[in-house]
Parts: C-alpha cells; sequence; structure tokens
C-alpha cells in the first residue's frame, strides 16, 4: 500500500470513530526530549556513570540492583522521577485530545511508558492504564503488605555525574525497609500489579462501550511487544505509527513510518484540510 493510501486510510478511520484509544511506547517520549534506553550505548549516552559500572538498563531496572545498591539505584529512579516532573509533554499530545473531543467516547490510554506523561498533558487519570506501573507510585521493596502510594513527598537529589542519591532513600512508612517504583521491572517477582490491574478492568469496560474504536500506537517496539499486542487485540482499526518498526499486518491495520509528534501533525493537518 502507498504511504499516502495509508494516511487516507487512518484519517478516515479517525474521522468515523467513536472512541479514540492511544497506545503509546518509549518513542512516544522522544519528542518531548526524553531519553531513548534503547541499546547499552543509548543507556549509557543518559547516564554515564554507569557506563563505568558497565550497568545496563536492564542490570539497573532489576528489583535486586535497587536492594543491593539503594544509593546507586535510587540514583538512577530518582533522576528520572525529576525528569519526568520536569518536562512538558509533546504537542502530539494536544493533538491527540483534540481528536478525541469530537468523539461520543472521548480518549483512553494504554502505556507502557511509566512517565505519567499522559495524565501530565491532561488525560484523565482514570482512563489511563500504565502496563508497566508508574515512576510516580511507590511501594515496599520487601512487600510487608499490598500498600502503594505517592511518590509526591520525595524529592530526591542526585549526584548526576555518579548517578547516586545524596539525600536519604524513601522508606516504607509501614515496616521501615527500602522503598522502590511500583514499577514492573526484569525478573520482577515483587511488583504490586494491583493498580494496573484496576486500571485494565476499567479500560476494557470503556473499550466494550465503543462501538467504532480507532487504536492510534506510537513509538510501541518488538522488544517488549506488549503495546503492540494489545493495540491488535483492540483492533482492527490500528494506526501503527514507528520510525523503525511500523510494520503490520494489513488486515489489522496501517503502519506509518515516523516519529510520534511528526506523523500525528501530518495527520492532524489532513484532518482539517478536507
Ligand atoms: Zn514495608
Amino acid at each position: 500500500m502507498e504511504e499516502t493510501d495509508k494516511l487516507e486510510r487512518a484519517v478516515s478511520w479517525l474521522r468515523e470513530a467513536d472512541g479514540l484509544l492511544v497506545t503509546a511506547g518509549a518513542g512516544m517520549g522522544v519528542d518531548s526530549g526524553l531519553p531513548d534506553f534503547r541499546g547499552a550505548e543509548g543507556f549509557w549516552r543518559a547516564y554515564p556513570a554507569l557506563k563505568n559500572h558497565r550497568l545496563t538498563f536492564q542490570d539497573m531496572a532489576n528489583p535486586r540492583t535497587l536492594t543491593r545498591y539503594p544509593k546507586l539505584g535510587w540514583g538512577f529512579y530518582g533522576h528520572r522521577l525529576q525528569l519526568y516532573r520536569g518536562t512538558r509533554p509533546h504537542a502530539g499530545f494536544q493533538i491527540l485530545r483534540r481528536w478525541a473531543e469530537g468523539m461520543r467516547h472521548g480518549a483512553a490510554v494504554f502505556t507502557s511508558n511509566v512517565d505519567g506523561q499522559f495524565q501530565k498533558a491532561g488525560f484523565a487519570d482514570e482512563r489511563v492504564a500504565e502496563c508497566h506501573g508508574s515512576i510516580h507510585v511507590l511501594q515496599c521493596s520487601e512487600v510487608c503488605s499490598d500498600a502503594i502510594w505517592s511518590a509526591e513527598s520525595f524529592q530526591p537529589v542526585v549526584d548526576a555525574a555518579a548517578c547516586e542519591l545524596v539525600n536519604d532513600v524513601p522508606v516504607c512508612p509501614h515496616c521501615g525497609a527500602l522503598a522502590r517504583p511500583n514499577i514492573l521491572m526484569f525478573g520482577d517477582y515483587d511488583w504490586i500489579a494491583l493498580r494496573t490491574e484496576q486500571q485494565e478492568t476499567r479500560l476494557n469496560a470503556w473499550l466494550s462501550a465503543v462501538h467504532r474504536v480507532v487504536i492510534v500506537e506510537l513509538g510501541a517496539g518488538k522488544a517488549i511487544p506488549t503495546v503492540r499486542q494489545f493495540s491488535e487485540y483492540a483492533g482492527p482499526r490500528v494506526i501503527r505509527i514507528n520510525p523503525r518498526e511500523p510494520g503490520i499486518a494489513l488486515h489489522r491495520g496501517v503502519g506509518i513510518a515516523g516519529s510520534a509528534l511528526e506523523t500525528l501533525e501530518r495527520l492532524n493537518g489532513m484532518l482539517n484540510a478536507s
């Protein structure tokens, strides 16, 4: 299928839809200036101090690293927490919101990003499902209970050159053990999934009420295919936007090669022009 035909098909789906499901992976954040952790070199560009320790993203996003080296682990997560708090979501988020305003059921979100950028851009919290959890929520590393709580009162001070937390690590208010982000890590058997499960239950209820859902998938790679699979499960009108891996079977949707913001602006221009 020609590129123009794909874009036109996408625009007609957006026009006919009564609900917009946005599915997003790490590529969505790149246009807001957030780092892409693709490959060890990409990760070390964002965290040069960890290169000296030869620690990769997989090593850092590991509950055992965090409990063994709390200052280093929280140097990494504390830095990200501050980064996401200070980030302004790019204009593509507002394009998506405007599209959804014209649809009867509005928008819902399924994302593997833990950065909270959709809520920050004004998407209703009860319409966002974060399949890998959120960095803005904490839990006990010892899982003394299934309690989770907001990270809001924790203000990390990080020595970026050493990737180390300077101030005190956050602790569990119930037992005093080290607190950790309520994020699904690698080889993680301690993640408390309750919040994500509730979000996904609400999302499925929303999906069953929508008759002609259109799915706009942004920057979701094949490495961890959860988001791509969810798009196709919710399909078949999937608009897959991805600079490197836009492939999708013809009966499941259209794949457009491009970055998130640029492609959303292009589609928006076409929608407004006709
Ligand atoms: Zn505890």
